[in-house]
């Protein structure tokens, strides 16, 4: 590939179609996706509903500006917002710039407020973006380095710890807002526990803090609610979604509620592409299709169901450490730096991904199937026992 830039050492292998959680590569190798895409194929592949709507949108308007109205935006907004219980939506292209729309809201609210350096709490291990801001927000070396000088107004806290966050709210007055992911993805599975979120929650009613949720990887159902925030019974000001929105076209979305509402005045922010009718369309037909298949209801029933395989075939194999997961995101978390498990998964016909050394992580589409799960834990089960007889070798 001499004129891509090398972002990314792609394993060799080339899928030419799919069908559901199946697909099938250039020398018909069957592989089931596990992973799907990281996260965005919420209906598997090929679902018939939502390529018909494909055609019909690509053959109706692709593309018009947001200088004019554009209804299937109108809709989405009023859909997610129904879903998520927030109020409004700005639609981008991307998971990184729905975050990045989310800290500029922050930072517009912090500066109404005479806020010198406004700035946001972030956590360790947190995942948002590569673009400037959000690569600042994330607590991840490997995707700041060398990219500095890096975006300021961020300070961070352990995952997980309210203690942390109580000594800055007594000792700064410059917070605006707090930004978490409450399964940290990217970072290797880490689930918030509902008291923290609910702690947060307080910490943030308690400093007039906006809370910011990352749903960009949790969301769209992928945890059995809608929202993984949900789960703790509580609301965000500002919620991002992306990856699984549109099952795979490009889309982003910053959700406010309240406060939130009313700090973009026109001029202020925008997108070329986000909102435009084709993805909006195509989002609205991926909720629709949610919404009638029960997927949510699924990935909670389906999840309970893989993690307790997982626990009970693996939780005790030589090479696992633990398992963990909520709804249809889940961890398998090696003794031992696992990155080769991927290569022999593939081997088997299993798609897997390992996003932290000993982390082997696990986003199956939402119409997954105990059939599939079963598939899903043989597979991953040679792939351990095969990696455990290269490590004793
Ligand atoms: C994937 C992801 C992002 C970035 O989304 P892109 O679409 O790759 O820009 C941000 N936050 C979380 C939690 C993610 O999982």
């Amino acid at each position: 590939m001499p004129h891509l830039l090398q972002t990314y050492d792609p394993l060799h292998v080339t899928f030419t179609e799919g069908e559901g959680l199946w697909l099938t590569d250039d020398k018909q190798q069957r592989y089931l996706d596990a992973i799907s895409g990281i996260g965005v194929t919420l209906l598997g592949h090929n679902h018939p509903e939502w390529v018909e709507q494909a055609k019909i949108q690509a053959g109706k308007l692709v593309h018009v500006s947001n200088m004019y109205q554009i209804p299937e935006k109108s809709q989405l907004a009023q859909k997610l917002c129904q879903l998520a219980h927030m109020d409004k939506v700005f639609f981008a292209n991307s998971g990184s710039e729905a975050n990045e729309t989310a800290i500029k809201l922050a930072r517009l609210y912090g500066n109404r407020q005479h806020i010198t350096n406004p700035t946001i709490i972030v956590f360790e291990n947190a995942f948002h973006g590569r673009t400037l801001a959000t690569l600042s927000a994330s607590g991840h070396r490997q995707v700041q380095a060398g990219f500095e000088p890096l975006s300021s107004g961020f300070i961070r806290v352990p995952f997980g710890d309210i203690n942390a966050l109580k000594q800055i709210a007594q000792s700064r007055h410059d917070v605006v807002a707090l930004m978490i992911e409450p399964i940290q993805g990217a970072g290797g599975i880490h689930i918030a526990s509902n008291s923290f979120l609910q702690e947060v929650r307080h910490l943030c009613n308690d400093h007039h803090w906006l809370l910011i949720s990352d749903e960009i990887q949790t969301g769209v159902g992928r945890t059995g609610k809608f929202l993984c925030v949900e789960h703790a019974g509580i609301q965000a000001d500002v919620v991002t979604l992306a990856k699984g929105l549109a099952n795979g076209i490009a889309i982003g979305a910053c959700l406010t509620k309240g406060i939130a509402n009313e700090l973009f005045t026109p001029d202020k922010h925008g997108s070329t592409l986000g909102g435009n009718p084709f993805a909006c369309a195509m989002a609205l037909k991926t909720l629709e299709i949610i919404e009638k298949e029960n997927l949510m209801q699924n990935a909670a029933l389906q999840g309970d169901l893989l993690l307790k395989s997982l626990n009970e075939r693996l939780g005790h194999h030589p090479q696992v450490k633990s398992v963990r997961g909520k709804g249809l995101m889940l961890a398998v978390e090696c003794k031992q730096p696992c990155k080769p498990v991927v290569k022999i998964a593939l081997k088997h016909g299993l798609l897997i991904n390992v996003p932290q050394p000993h982390i082997i992580r696990l986003l199956p589409p939402l119409v997954i199937q105990p059939k599939e799960i079963e598939q899903i834990v043989n597979k991953l089960e040679i792939s351990l026992d095969e990696f455990a007889k290269l490590q004793s070798n």
